[in-house]
């Protein structure tokens, strides 16, 4: 058996704002801001599932989940991960290791990033030392204005012998 692997890069930012949820990783944080969008703003989701879906050459999380459709108003990003996730293992890939930014000044990353790890490992159906999230502070960035997520994916599969 040969085996082959796909790297998938994902990336996604979204604004502060007040009277919203803060969703990160799946995971509602206890902060004053949330981060607005269509769905419910999760920027780690969105970068996870975009670098799913870039490493499948499967498009990107517009091209399935368009911000057009009411249907994902208010949408909880977990939706978005298991469809992703779901497509990776249907076409016999393993995800081997997926590494995270988040960039942000507010809230600090280092305290949640143990249940951060553990949330998307469950999402994605692997154990969660396959995860890393690691936080920045923007320096000299949008003065706290905004959370930033970047997301590198490999993925590996078995192929049959030509
Ligand atoms: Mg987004």
């Amino acid at each position: 058996m040969a085996i082959e692997y796909r790297v998938g890069s994902g990336w996604d930012s979204h604004v502060f704002v007040p009277e919203r949820r803060l969703w990160l990783g799946g995971i509602e944080i206890t902060h004053p801001l949330g981060l607005s969008g269509h769905s419910d703003g999760d920027v780690l989701l969105h970068a996870i599932c975009d670098a799913l879906l870039g490493a499948l050459g499967e498009g990107d999380i517009g091209s399935h989940f368009g911000s057009a459709n009411p249907q994902w108003q208010n949408a909880a990003s977990e939706r978005f991960v298991r469809h992703a996730a779901q497509l990776t293992r249907r076409a016999g890939w393993d995800v081997v290791n997926l590494d995270a930014n988040l960039i942000l000044e507010m809230p600090r990353i280092q305290p949640l990033r143990e249940a951060l790890r553990e949330s998307v490992g469950s999402l994605l159906e692997i154990p969660s030392d396959r995860i890393s999230i690691k936080g920045k502070t923007p320096e000299g960035l949008g003065n706290g204005q905004s959370a930033i997520a970047q997301v590198v994916v490999l993925l590996r599969r078995e192929a049959a012998c030509s």
